[in-house]
């Protein structure tokens, strides 16, 4: 750290400015944060409203200044006034509308943009809620994979899941109270429902609360809770432990297997598990036909005993 840096504020360099604002608490933003909020030439934000209520908070005064609006929506329309600032030596600050921009929301393509114009853009780093969560799940921090949110249709969380579930690393997601559950459900068949897990919510603010245990038993919880009508509300990070060094065996290939199966061919699940799990096509296709076989013979013996059950019915009645 530079201590000299640390006395006062510096001038604003020219660029642009990815600043980090809190995910709940107001008072988690950095001194750099509000002296750039303060002191940039332009802001820009995912919500203008959002941005104006955090200057205010922070007596943040708007000194005339322009607030433009960008988000996903309007990238098109509003990106290139962005880089005429930039191009006449503007600093520009862009705040999402919570933690880091960038993060499962919207910078990206501005950034590319900046950066191949050739205008420099710094980082003003706070608040992430997937750090965030990391930190107080209890889980293995040396290594993690962010993988933001997961696809809304179930073949397509579980197909995510499936590339996943042999990483070695604590794996972290974004979710919504509404898909929770579903998301739980497709973890526990597709990385285990033994895995560690954890599920942070609402971190900073007032109804915080971090659940630990497995995937299993953070999925019953959410079960217990919606039948107690009292469903999990908020914005929650979810956060799954590195599969067991044993468990990369015959288990695992089986349940990426059969969430393959669900959705897919066998060639095509016996294709996508192999690359997914760097195992061999030939050896997965085998399996993957026993798999299919087993299915397919336990649905037939379903057939024959309903077969049995009416005709015993039909016996009967006559
Ligand atoms: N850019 C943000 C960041 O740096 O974390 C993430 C924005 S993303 C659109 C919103 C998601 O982040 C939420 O659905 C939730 O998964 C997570 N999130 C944001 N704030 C949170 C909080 N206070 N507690 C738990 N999760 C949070």
């Amino acid at each position: 750290m530079d201590e000299t840096e640390a006395q006062a504020p510096q001038a604003i360099p020219p660029g642009l400015h990815l600043v980090a604002t809190p995910i709940g608490h107001a008072r988690d933003i950095t001194l750099r944060a509000l002296d750039v909020l303060r002191g940039a030439d332009l802001v820009a934000a995912e919500d203008t409203r959002r941005v104006r209520q955090l200057m205010s908070i922070h007596a943040i005064p708007r000194a005339g200044r322009e607030i433009v609006a960008y988000h996903d929506h309007n990238a098109v329309r509003a990106g290139p006034r962005l880089l005429a600032a930039l191009a006449e030596g503007r600093s520009v600050a862009y705040v999402s509308d919570a933690g880091t921009p960038l993060v499962a929301d919207p910078g990206h393509r501005l950034v590319r943009e900046a950066l191949a114009a050739g205008h420099p853009v710094h980082a003003v780093p706070g608040p992430v809620a997937a750090i965030a969560a990391l930190t107080v799940a209890g889980l293995p921090t040396d290594r993690f994979l962010f993988a933001g949110f997961l696809p809304a249709k179930e073949a397509g969380r579980r197909k995510t899941l499936t590339e996943l579930a042999a990483v070695p690393a604590t794996l972290i997601f974004y979710e919504g109270p509404h898909r929770i559950e579903e998301a739980l459900r497709d973890m526990a068949a597709v990385l285990g429902a033994a895995r560690p897990a954890a599920l942070a919510r609402e971190l900073t603010k007032r109804h915080e609360e971090v659940l630990r245990g497995s995937v299993g038993t953070l999925l019953e919880e959410v079960m217990r809770r919606r039948r107690e009508g009292r469903p999990l509300k908020g914005e929650m990070v979810v956060l799954v432990g590195p599969p067991a060094a044993k468990e990369a065996g015959e288990a695992e290939i089986e349940r990426a297997l059969a969430a393959a199966l669900s959705s897919m061919s066998v060639k095509d699940s016996a294709r996508f598990v192999a690359d997914t799990l760097n195992l061999p096509r030939k050896r997965i296709y085998q399996k993957a036909l026993e798999m299919r076989r087993q299915e397919k013979g336990r649905a037939d013996d379903k057939d024959d005993d309903g077969d049995r059950v009416d005709d015993t019915a039909k016996a009967e009645g006559d």
